[in-house]
């Protein structure tokens, strides 16, 4: 039996965890489920799974659950999240938090050696060295949830070993391109947030949709495939992938091409990473090669959608940019969700902050921290006079 915490059980990632979990009751149990705002879906939640702990944000949430009946422990805040990430009778910790919110749950997780299940992938571009070093030095295992990395990781033989050992020329990242793939540059000024989060293909939170959108969710996966697999920001290659049935691609050096596929269904990955090296059931169906019809691939559009190249650049300045980067996305995303600023307008903050911005080295988590807090300011900033502007 494996004990699994469950940060950001609320989410989309959370639900799909759970069902897959779900389906099997005599090798998982429930240790503890996080949420942040809503509340009410935990309730349930305890019902059916009984965890052991439940971490939420605030006391008046934690008063609110009690009032409902909810009869496990109550943990409230960051403090609550660690707690739960690093306790000795957590073996599993799914790492579904959105956005920066999950780095100090997931690096807490790491550093009790725990088997780590990545979605979380902000934290990874925040503080990509020193995650990995952590990984390292406190004998965790971080296994990619992302569906992408989740590919690269099943393609690749030795996956902690250098690319170069294991013959690898280049990682291809799959991209279905988002709602905007052939909405011409004029029109995205206009569209609206509720257009953004509608994806092609893949039921997802907002903030990763917006991503999807703007192309920064693959930006994010390159510098997250950067530090997962020991790749240069040059080895990574993106390709658009309407369809989503390729996940992503290793190009080894005798001309081999290894491909993972399947439904685009996030249980997949987590029921890989999961069970991991074994496998089982995650209630999505086989591939019917006969029914996804023909397959496309392009070149993204790195004009229309500037994200993607100044994801590249942040990766190849090194120490906090990918962290500046970041933190600035989060709060031009946050604005746009809001309708307090433009599609259009997401890569033009994300580019002033990276430019604008000091960087330095990401040694500590005080200097990733530091240099986040740096680029949330200076990023709010240039959105209220944004917003004086208009
Ligand atoms: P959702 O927005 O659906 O869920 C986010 C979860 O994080 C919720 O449980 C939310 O709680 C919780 N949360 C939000 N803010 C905070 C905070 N400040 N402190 C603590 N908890 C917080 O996102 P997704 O499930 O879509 O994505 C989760 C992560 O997985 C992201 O990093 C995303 O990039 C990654 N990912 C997602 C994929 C997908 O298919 N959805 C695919 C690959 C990666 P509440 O809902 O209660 O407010």
């Amino acid at each position: 039996m494996q004990y699994v915490t469950l940060l950001g059980a609320t989410g989309s990632i959370g639900r799909s965890t759970l069902d897959v979990l779900s389906q099997h009751p005599d090798h998982y149990r429930v240790f503890a489920l996080t949420a942040h705002q809503r509340i009410e879906a935990l309730v349930p939640l305890c019902a059916q799974y009984r965890p052991v702990f439940v971490v939420v944000a605030t006391d008046y949430q934690a008063e609110w659950l009690r009032n409902q009946g909810v009869d496990c422990s109550i943990l409230v805040g960051s403090d609550g999240l660690c707690q739960v990430a690093g306790d000795a009778r957590t073996d599993v910790v799914m790492a579904a938090i959105v956005g920066a919110a999950g780095l100090a749950p997931t690096l807490a997780a790491i550093r009790a050696g725990k088997k780590v299940l990545l979605a979380n992938k902000e934290a990874l571009v925040m503080a990509g060295a020193l995650f990995m070093a952590d990984v390292q030095r406190y004998g965790a295992t971080l296994l990619p949830v992302d569906s992408e990395h989740n590919a690269l990781f099943q393609c690749l033989p030795q996956p902690g070993d250098s690319l170069d050992v294991q013959g690898v020329e280049r990682l291809v990242l799959t991209a279905s391109g988002g709602p905007f793939r052939l909405t011409p540059h004029a029109d995205l000024a206009n569209v609206t947030p509720e257009q953004a989060v509608r994806h092609p293909r893949w039921s997802m939170g907002p903030k990763i949709s917006v991503d999807s959108a703007t192309l920064m969710n693959k930006g994010l996966e390159l510098i997250e495939a950067c530090w997962l697999f020991r790749a240069t920001e040059d080895q990574v290659e993106i390709c658009i992938h309407p369809q989503s049935i390729i996940h992503s691609m290793v190009q080894y050096r005798d001309g081999s091409t290894l491909a993972q596929m399947g439904c685009p269904d996030m249980r997949t990955p987590i029921a890989v990473a999961l069970a991991w090296p074994e496998r089982i059931r995650s209630g999505v169906p086989s591939l019917d090669l006969l029914q996804c019809g023909p397959l496309e691939f392009s070149a993204p559009d790195y004009e229309r959608f500037p994200c993607l190249d100044l994801a590249r650049q942040a990766m190849r300045a090194g120490g906090t940019a990918p962290a500046i980067l970041n933190a600035a996305n989060e709060i031009a995303v946050a604005a746009f969700l809001q309708n307090e600023t433009s599609f259009l307008q997401i890569p033009v903050i994300i580019s002033q902050t990276l430019a604008q911005v000091a960087g330095s080295s990401a040694d500590s988590l005080e200097a990733v921290l530091d240099a986040d807090d740096r680029a949330r300011s200076y990023a709010l900033r240039l959105l209220s006079v944004c917003r004086v502007n208009h």
